[in-house]
């Protein structure tokens, strides 16, 4: 039997982040296992775009740029955030979306490799990915080739071709975590270049870009970085190539000196030329308060804790829904992200039954229902609790009452 509720609860209390729980809204009822897609609303969030909104846009107007530093804070959240990823502050800026900005770095990494056509990456990843890629693909013609490959032959693909290696560092879908050093160095062997993204990895496992020799990544803000709906993403390069890497997406906020009006394009010295347009202010102060937070919390906690949940969770659903569902993730915690995901046919009522009772999980085609842990607010109770209320779905068959079987546009 694994543990029960007075266990779990005894775990709580001597859970080091559990102070944290409370710096975030969640209604009572909740059981919120989707921090992974859209993270939690930080309490202080409210307060500082009320404070944006009403001191510095409604007060300041246009001086705000200058006045309220509206104009560094791609890179001062940009800091922040390098903090939670193994990178200097001067390699990182919050920026664009996760999918303009893998436009940006991919294309921009061919430049730095020329003669080499070939991108290699694996079927499966994140479709925006893939699909971006593909557009590069039409975008250059003949000076692209992509190479989709099963994630056991990641290695053998790369070559005396190989410009670029471009990976999810923790799999949407399963949760499963690539070696990032190991990956970039046989990269590096090959002569290209690894590029990295960390939607998955950012605030919920240990990230260490430059200890892996990483060259390139991207990540989001509205996952365990909990910057709110559509929040800013975030870009890497590591300083090596900064002075070389230039942006397809030529806008003037990556001017060397965008206020001197000039005609021609100049980018700026540091990562700052990555920049294309304005800063989305609001965007990026939500941003800011959730990256803070997260940085305030001990990292090794939050790999632990994640782990810890990520288990509690197999062991409770295993034991209580015996034979019912497939573990599509790793079962090794080490090999894990901040997420377990099922296997189940009918996993889409499932997580519609569950999501009635207040435990919000996702649904990924065709058949996984998605748990995420996001350690700064999710209790081992809740783990408990959501465990309970599937075997009770199971046992039951709610999961089979029409209202649940249709499907919204978001899954
Ligand atoms: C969430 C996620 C994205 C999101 O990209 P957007 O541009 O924000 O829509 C990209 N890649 C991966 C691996 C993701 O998990």
């Amino acid at each position: 039997m694994p543990l029960d509720r007075a266990a779990c609860a005894a775990l709580d209390r001597d859970d080091p982040l559990a102070e944290f729980r409370d710096a975030f809204e969640i209604a009572d009822g909740v059981i919120y296992l989707d921090g992974n897609s859209l993270g939690a609303l930080p309490k202080a969030t409210r307060a500082r775009l009320a404070d944006v909104v009403a001191r510095e846009w409604g007060g300041e107007l246009i001086r705000g740029w200058n006045t309220a530093g509206w104009i560094t804070m791609p890179q001062r959240v940009g800091d922040r955030i390098a903090s939670l990823i193994g990178a200097e502050a001067d390699e990182v800026i919050a920026a664009d979306s996760t999918s303009v900005n893998l436009f940006k770095l991919a294309t921009a990494a061919l430049a730095l490799r020329p003669g080499r056509r070939v991108i290699v990456t694996e079927p499966g990843n994140f479709p925006t990915d893939l699909y971006i890629l593909q557009g590069v693909h039409d975008l250059l013609g003949d000076r692209v080739d992509l190479r989709v490959v099963e994630p056991d032959r990641i290695e053998q693909a790369l070559d005396a071709d190989t410009a670029l290696l471009l990976l999810t560092q923790v799999h949407y879908k399963t949760g499963r975590i690539h070696d990032m050093a190991r990956l970039t160095a046989k990269a590096h062997a090959a002569g290209a270049l690894a590029l990295w993204d960390l939607s998955h990895s950012a605030g919920a496992i240990d990230v260490n870009l430059n200890a892996a020799g990483a060259d390139l990544a991207v990540g989001c803000g509205y996952k365990y970085l909990n910057g709110g709906p559509g929040a800013p993403a975030f870009l890497f390069v590591a300083k090596r190539h900064q002075a070389r890497l230039r942006s397809p997406l030529s806008g003037w906020m990556g001017h060397a000196t965008p206020f001197t009006f000039g005609d021609d394009y100049v980018p700026a010295p540091g990562v700052e030329r990555m920049l294309c347009g304005t800063p989305p202010i609001l965007g990026l102060a939500a941003l800011e308060v959730g990256v803070d937070l997260m940085a305030s919390a001990d990292r090794r906690a939050i790999r632990a804790k994640s782990m810890a949940l990520g288990d509690l969770f197999i062991r409770l659903v295993e034991h209580a829904c015996p034979d019912q569902f497939t573990l599509h993730s790793p079962r090794d915690a080490q090999a894990r992200g901040s997420q377990v995901s099922f296997g189940h046919a009918d996993g889409y009522a499932i997580m519609q039954a569950l999501i009635a009772r207040g435990v919000i999980g996702d649904f990924r085609a065709p058949d996984v229902i998605r748990f995420g842990f996001a350690p700064l607010y999710v209790r081992y109770v809740d783990v408990y609790d959501a465990a309970m209320h599937l075997k009770d779905i199971m046992d039951s068959g709610a999961w089979r009452d029409a209202a649940y079987q249709t499907r919204g546009a978001v899954t």
